[in-house]
């Protein structure tokens, strides 16, 4: 397909953010290109068709991403949060990262039987979308799945998180 040929050329790589020795994987630039934008959203959910009845979006990125799909399927979204964000958490995960630690918090939104699709823009370590599957589980959710445009296959982060449908590859 060249319209995500185009839209994963410009995905661009930042050297040393957040810190020096990492390159930071940008998808700025195909945000803001429209065909490119509904093309690979299009792509990220084509797998879960018919699947899901809500997207959960992680913070930040996975919010536009989720915001562009609710509004396309008709589907509820679902916001993930970083810690302090929300009034009442239903919820509450802390996993490691590579310097420290996060915690990622949801509201008690979902209905009973609400099939969740979760989505991110890119999957490293995978730590965060296994914090993700751990959070939803105490919420009772039941997680068909996740999708995210760029899987950095060398960090091994499916070893982690589970299944993952990835875009692209790099
Ligand atoms: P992980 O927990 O898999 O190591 O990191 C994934 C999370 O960190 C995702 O929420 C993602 O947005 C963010 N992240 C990690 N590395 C990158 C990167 O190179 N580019 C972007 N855009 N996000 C990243």
């Amino acid at each position: 397909d060249p319209v995500l040929a185009r839209a994963e050329a410009l995905i661009t790589t930042v050297p040393d953010f957040p810190a020096p020795g990492v390159e930071f994987r940008d998808i700025s630039p195909l945000l803001a290109d429209g065909p490119a934008l509904a093309a690979v959203t299009e792509a990220l959910v084509a797998p879960f068709a018919g699947t899901f009845d809500v997207v959960a979006g992680l913070e930040a990125r996975g919010f536009l991403l989720a915001g562009y799909v609710a509004a396309r399927t008709g589907v509820g979204m679902l916001p993930i949060r970083k810690a302090g964000k929300l009034p009442r958490p239903a919820a509450s995960v802390s996993y490691d990262l590579e310097y420290g630690s996060a915690t990622i918090e949801a509201p008690d939104v979902l209905r009973p039987g609400d099939r969740v699709l979760v989505l991110d823009d890119v999957l490293a370590t995978g730590g965060t979308l296994a914090a993700t599957r751990t959070l939803l589980g105490h919420l009772g959710a039941e997680v068909v799945g996740a999708a995210v445009v760029l899987e950095l296959e060398a960090l091994g982060g499916r070893d982690v998180c589970g299944d993952v449908h990835s875009v692209f590859r790099g």
